[in-house]
């Protein structure tokens, strides 16, 4: 049987190159070996989110993302985390057995306490517990992470120890596969692409013409001031892109910029051709699935339909040995 593996994002917006190359390209060649579960975790969102109105526009645009870059309903299951409301009642029992110690020392809860002073909510703190309750209501025991997301499976692994002490092995203990994201940067200059950065990012959704335009904003080489100034690839994010979009010449366009052969704006308009060519099918197949009426609710209700089957068997069984019915 295969291993199953669960993985989420939140719908705070459409996603990104960075998303692209980072998460979902992993998203599409885990569905070969293992049985996957991808969710849009809406109540996540809620912990940030102040302005719901868009949430099920973001919804709908985040599932368009993954259909268009090769996410299988048919392979894999993609849902909504709230169309699975057993994961709120997992959440509370979960959290009755995770002391508050364990939350305020997680890393993330520190920096979004200091990001949103204003709002740190119940729901902020316990972020963890209903990580924990999306991943063991489904019994998955693989959960692809980059670095930073280790020490949310730490917590998540401690809390199912704590559960299966208690009232017998129920869950598996899951296990973060490491793996190498790529760090996509930023078009400001600034760490990586990221849709809380306005401006940053390339969506999978942008047009062409759209694509172009940002590429031509970006930041480069904060050295090179004139054409005739020789540049730093090693410094430049469009250097950075090109390395994934470009890969034959990069080397080339290296050797060009240090000795000012090639300017930044037809660096850029190169950049803008080849990422455009290379979304050519993503953004084929997006359009054709947004034509199409109903179809991401219906991949999306058949997939929270499916999930449901897991999930009512998992809290039958909890409830069972916690002695609630
Ligand atoms: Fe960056 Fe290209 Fe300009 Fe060199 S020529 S600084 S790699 S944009």
């Amino acid at each position: 049987m295969k291993k199953r593996v669960f993985s989420g994002a939140r719908p705070t917006a459409r996603q990104h190159i960075g998303n692209l190359l980072g998460a979902i390209d992993n998203y599409v060649k885990l569905q070969q070996e293992y049985d996957c579960v991808y969710c849009i975790v809406d109540i996540h969102s809620l912990t940030t989110l102040q302005d719901t109105h868009k949430i099920q526009e973001n919804i709908n645009d985040l599932a368009l993302d993954w259909l268009a870059a090769g996410l299988d309903p048919q392979k894999s299951i993609i849902f909504v985390q709230s169309h699975v409301p057993e994961v709120t009642e997992l959440q509370t029992y979960l959290g009755m057995m995770t002391p508050l110690s364990w939350l305020l020392r997680v890393p993330t809860f520190k920096e979004k306490a200091k990001a949103q002073p204003d709002n740190i909510n119940y729901g902020l703190v316990g972020y963890p517990v209903l990580m924990t309750a999306d991943i063991v209501l489904y019994k998955a025991e693989v959960i692809p992470v980059g670095e930073d997301q280790l020490p949310h499976i730490e917590l998540a692994r401690e809390i199912v120890r704590r559960f299966n002490i208690k009232f017998g092995e129920t869950f598996p203990e899951p296990v973060g596969k490491l793996t190498s994201f790529p760090t996509v940067p930023s078009l400001t200059g600034k760490s990586k692409m990221s849709k809380s950065e306005e401006g940053s990012t390339i969506d999978i959704a942008h047009t062409p013409e759209e694509t172009s335009a940002r590429i031509m904003t970006a930041v480069t080489d904060p050295e090179r001031k004139f054409r005739k100034d020789p540049g730093h690839p090693e410094i430049c994010n469009v250097y950075t892109l090109h390395k994934y979009f470009t890969p034959a010449e990069v080397e080339n366009i290296g050797v060009e910029c240090r000795k000012a052969g090639i300017g930044c704006v037809d660096c850029k308009k190169l950049l803008a051709k080849n990422m455009n060519l290379a979304l050519v099918p993503i953004r084929a197949r997006r359009a054709e699935f947004a034509a199409r009426p109903g179809y991401v609710k219906e991949v999306l209700d058949d997939g929270a339909k499916r999930a449901r089957v897991i999930a009512q068997a998992t809290m039958q069984e909890v409830r069972q040995k916690m002695g609630l019915r």
